[in-house]
């Protein structure tokens, strides 16, 4: 229900996790004139900072020895939006409407939001627990793996989604030996097409990477550090630092234990209410029910997070609703810049938009002939249209799109020529 815009109550609107979900409810509470009182609640000690960078500039030689803030300081503190840092919210009691903190300390709320993020999935492997074997998720552990990123090291990259891709760009950059075991037979698998995996697959290797696909690590050996890493068919691949990217898990402990719904994320809906209309949850946390096909989905990416923040803030304070937004994803990788609008399945229609052997190309995905996702590749033409065909279920003429000449809106069958291809 809409709050009005001043209220009076006592107790917080509390916020679980500060990251760029949780900052950006607090942000958008304001924004929508709420005057209530706001408190962040995080585990981190530093300022809120953005994650992307982690494995992208902030791995490079020479970028500078500090996590990129989300925001300032002082606009906190213009904003009088209260931060508890270093602590975690370790119960929630809904029945007194009340967090426990992790220093014993009890807080009331008035509406709770929890923005808990992910972690990364951990590896399971024997030896997966040695010293130098990391994974990225934190400015710490992303600090410590640049500090082991030195000219000539042997770094063995586990999973070649986004950040493991990315991790292997920073790596050969900083002239380390780089090796990425994936089980799949091709990279990024999960989000994109062959062509797009492939032309990934090239530059990496132009840049030195070596990639060993259909490889299933069964051990981490070392001793007291790990020293190699071991596949499924007995191969030992030396390593001075292991990288684990094999996906995140949501953190919803919390939530479950309230008795909250879950199913592989916090389960919300298009107000991004939990099942406690009291209790909110936004960003990588969350599983929703939505898209272009009404799918129950979980997303992990700014844009959905920043999305989700701003139903809750809108949900809370009120004001005008903003039109729901196509999801979107970045990546880059040697300098070049893929970026997706839009969910692909496996299953869609593949259109290949120009060649990749130019270095610049884009591919559309159709589902049941209407247009569902585009890759672009390092030219950013595709993407715009895309995000507002993709919002109007565009049904597309793929000989048309297949024609890179042709502008993507100019490949929409029009009435007419719709009426004709159905006949
Ligand atoms: C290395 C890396 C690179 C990425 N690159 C991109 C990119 O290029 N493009 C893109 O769109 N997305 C990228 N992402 C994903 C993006 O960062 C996430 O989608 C985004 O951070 C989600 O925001 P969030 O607020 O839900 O979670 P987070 O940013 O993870 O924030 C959650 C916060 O909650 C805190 N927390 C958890 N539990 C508790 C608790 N019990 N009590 C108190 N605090 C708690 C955590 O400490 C954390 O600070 C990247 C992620 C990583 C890790």
């Amino acid at each position: 229900m809409p709050e009005p815009a001043i209220h009076k109550a006592a107790a917080p609107v509390i916020v679980i996790g500060a990251g760029h979900a949780g900052v950006a409810v607090a942000a958008g509470l304001r924004t929508r004139g709420y005057g209530g009182r706001i408190l962040l609640v995080d585990a981190q000690t530093e300022l809120p900072y953005e994650r992307p960078p982690l494995s992208k500039e902030l791995l490079k030689p020479g970028a500078p020895e500090q996590p990129v803030p989300l925001r300032k300081q002082k606009y906190y503190e213009d904003r009088g939006l209260e931060r508890i840092a270093g602590l975690t919210v370790t119960g929630i009691d809904r029945a007194d409407r009340s967090v426990l903190l992790s220093d014993g300390t009890r807080r009331e709320y008035h509406r709770l939001v929890i923005a808990t993020g992910a972690r990364a999935r951990p590896l399971t492997v024997p030896g997966a627990d040695l010293g130098n074997v990391l994974a990225l998720r934190t400015y710490d552990a992303a600090a410590r793996l640049k500090r082991a990123l030195v000219p000539g090291a042997r770094v063995a990259i586990i999973g070649a989604g986004y950040i493991g891709m990315e991790v292997a760009a920073a790596a050969a950059t900083a002239g380390c030996d780089t090796t990425v075991l994936e089980f799949q037979d091709r990279v990024m698998s999960r989000v994109t097409s062959a062509p797009v995996s492939h032309f990934f697959e090239r530059l990496h290797e132009a840049h030195g990477v070596r990639f060993v696909f259909g490889a299933a690590v069964t051990a981490v050996e070392g001793s007291g550090r790990a020293e190699r890493v071991v596949t499924s068919d007995g191969t030992a691949y030396p390593a001075d630092v292991v990288v684990a990217g094999i996906g995140v898990l949501p953190n919803q402990d919390l939530a479950e234990a309230a008795g909250l719904d879950c199913r592989d994320g916090i389960l919300v809906d298009e107000h991004c209410r939990t099942s406690d209309p009291l209790i909110y949850a936004a960003g990588d946390a969350t599983r929703f029910t939505g898209g272009f096909d009404g799918a129950s989905q979980r997303l992990e990416c700014i844009q959905s997070a920043l999305a989700q923040a701003e139903l809750v803030a809108g949900d809370i304070a009120g004001g005008p609703a903003r039109a729901a937004e196509v999801p979107w994803f970045w990546t880059v990788q040697h300098g070049v810049r893929l970026q997706t609008a839009g969910v692909r399945h496996p299953g869609d229609e593949v259109v290949l938009r120009g060649d990749p052997a130019d270095g610049k190309f884009s591919v559309a995905y159709l589902r049941h002939g209407r247009l569902a996702a585009v890759d672009t590749v390092a030219g950013l033409a595709d993407f715009r249209p895309a995000k507002k065909l993709i919002a109007d279920k565009a049904l597309i003429n793929p000989a048309a799109a297949a024609d890179p000449a042709v502008p993507l809106t100019d490949a929409v069958l029009a009435p007419a020529a719709l009426a004709a291809a159905i006949r």
